[in-house]
């Protein structure tokens, strides 16, 4: 069967082509056209393209035909063939994802692993033959030290969101697994942003690399229209909460700076009747990957997220971004605004500023070299008595303090968590989220349950049918 679309130009095969032209897609994202024929013609690459951009599937397929046309290798159990890592559970359990819906009509098998959750499953699976391996740092190296993982077939790294792996502090261990490949292979080095870091990296990993650049650094998107409400701390969640309801809100991602922080909001949305899930570095895996899978088929209007936690998701055309609180960082504004107005579709980002954030607000104005327009609410009464309320549910749990453990966490009905705020003291000082354990914990995942993810959805909103896919994908063709 031939399938006759713009991917067949790029040189790929007739079982990628027709995998392709099942997951609905018709033309090649620009970072796809440069980068596949680069892959496959075998050399190194060195991409600055975000998640957003149809990256996975630009270096998904060419590694797919590469590793299927090349009878000389074979897979052996537990030695791939092919090495992806990515620095957070959800990219490398996506990007698997990609690599399964891409390679389904090639004999080829693939794996991912992370930390957070029973390494047994994993380790049977790598008694048998594996090609394509997606992994997080972290628990890749525990299988090197439990030797049930052989990284010595490895042809083909792959290193995406190079960035956020620095960011989080796995230097240590990229160099620990380089050290442990074949010296002869092909490297793809995927990164937003190039620091002198990301730089010296890649210039120790790749051989004279094709370079691709299709998202430039710190700009925001024109079709994202981004406002600032001026309101205190205090009113926020109030003013949050009325905003999701005058506006019939569907599918909100909400960044708050700490964990206990969006426990908290999204408790508090729960109880006004707007279902809500926290998603951060503290829940369980399996309470991430349910929020995760709700918010994107639209049964969960709002995903309350810490910057780490919401990197790299792959949500189609997010309607709304809100900033509960400004990031520290200005760039992780651009990041975080860059989840909404993908891809040609509208977006729109809203930040909650308190007057202690303007000097973050005035920063993130200078990165993006635009001012940002100010809003005033319509409509909207804070009431007096929530203020105090929740100055008393913003204190840690009482397990903090010496007390009997409460449900202080968020968790409906659950413990307070190592490494939550709740081991802060009183003074509520804003903490963001600790990154690297959070995300490839060696240890295993938090006992929590669940978050909240009980609550009505606003009456208004009845939403079933998948969002309109990315580009010029079809709807509803999609894997995600
Ligand atoms: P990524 O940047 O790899 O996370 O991809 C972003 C989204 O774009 C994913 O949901 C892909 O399924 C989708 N996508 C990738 N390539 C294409 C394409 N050529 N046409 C339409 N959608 C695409």
């Amino acid at each position: 069967m031939t399938i006759q679309n713009d991917f067949a130009s790029l040189g790929l095969a007739a079982p990628l082509l027709r995998a392709v032209a099942e997951s609905g897609y018709t033309t090649p994202t620009p970072i796809q056209a440069q980068a596949i024929p680069l892959v496959l013609a075998g050399g190194d690459l060195l991409a600055a393209a975000q998640t957003g951009t149809g990256k996975t599937a630009g270096f998904t397929l060419p590694i797919l035909q590469r590793l299927a046309s090349n009878p000389l290798t074979k897979a052996g159990n537990g030695r791939p063939r092919c090495l992806i890592l990515t620095p957070t559970r959800e990219l490398a359990a996506q990007v698997e994802e990609s690599v399964t819906t891409y390679g389904k009509y090639l004999p080829l098998t693939s794996l991912v692993m992370f930390g957070g959750v029973n390494i047994n499953p994993q380790i049977s699976a790598l008694r048998k033959p594996l090609d394509i391996l997606v992994a997080t740092p972290g628990r890749l190296l525990d299988h090197v030290g439990q030797k049930t993982l052989d990284l010595s077939g490895v042809e083909i790294l792959v290193l995406d969101e190079a960035d956020r792996m620095l960011d989080m502090g796995f230097i240590r261990d990229i160099r620990k697994v380089l050290a442990l490949l074949p010296k002869q292979r092909q490297n793809l080095l995927f990164s937003a942003t190039f620091s002198d870091e990301i730089r010296s990296l890649a210039n120790g990993l790749l051989t004279n690399p094709g370079c691709v650049e299709v998202a430039k650094r710190n700009t925001t998107s024109e079709l994202v229209s981004q406002s600032v409400y001026m309101v205190g701390q205090k009113q926020k969640r109030e003013l949050l909460a009325h905003l999701v309801r005058q506006n019939n809100w569907e599918q909100v991602l909400v960044f708050t700076r700490t964990k206990h922080g969006a426990n908290k909001l999204a408790e508090y949305l729960v109880k006004q009747g707007i279902a809500a899930a926290a998603i951060h570095g503290n829940k369980s895996q399996a309470a991430r990957t349910r929020a995760l899978s709700q918010f994107k088929d639209g049964s969960l209007p709002i995903l309350v997220a810490t910057d780490i936690a919401a990197r790299g998701l792959d949500i189609e055309q997010l309607p709304h971004v809100v900033n509960f609180e400004l990031p520290n960082i200005a760039e992780d504004y651009v990041h975080r605004i860059g989840r909404t107005g993908r891809a040609g579709s509208p977006g729109h980002a809203i930040s909650l500023v308190d007057g202690e954030e303007t000097k973050h607000l005035a920063g993130i104005e200078r990165l993006i070299k635009q001012k940002i327009d100010r809003a005033t609410p319509t409509g909207f009464t804070p009431n007096p008595a929530d203020a105090l309320e929740q100055e008393r549910d913003q204190r840690p749990p009482l397990a903090a303090r010496g007390h009997r453990a409460g449900s202080g966490n968020g968790t409906k009905g659950g413990r307070s968590q190592p490494g939550t705020s709740s081991s802060k003291p009183r003074n509520n000082a804003p903490r963001t989220e600790s990154s690297r354990p959070a995300q490839d914990n060696r240890r295993p995942a938090a006992t929590a349950k669940p978050s909240v993810t009980s609550g009505s959805r606003p009456a208004s909103s009845p939403r079933n049918a998948p969002r309109a896919a990315l580009f010029s994908a079809k709807s509803g063709t999609r894997n995600h």
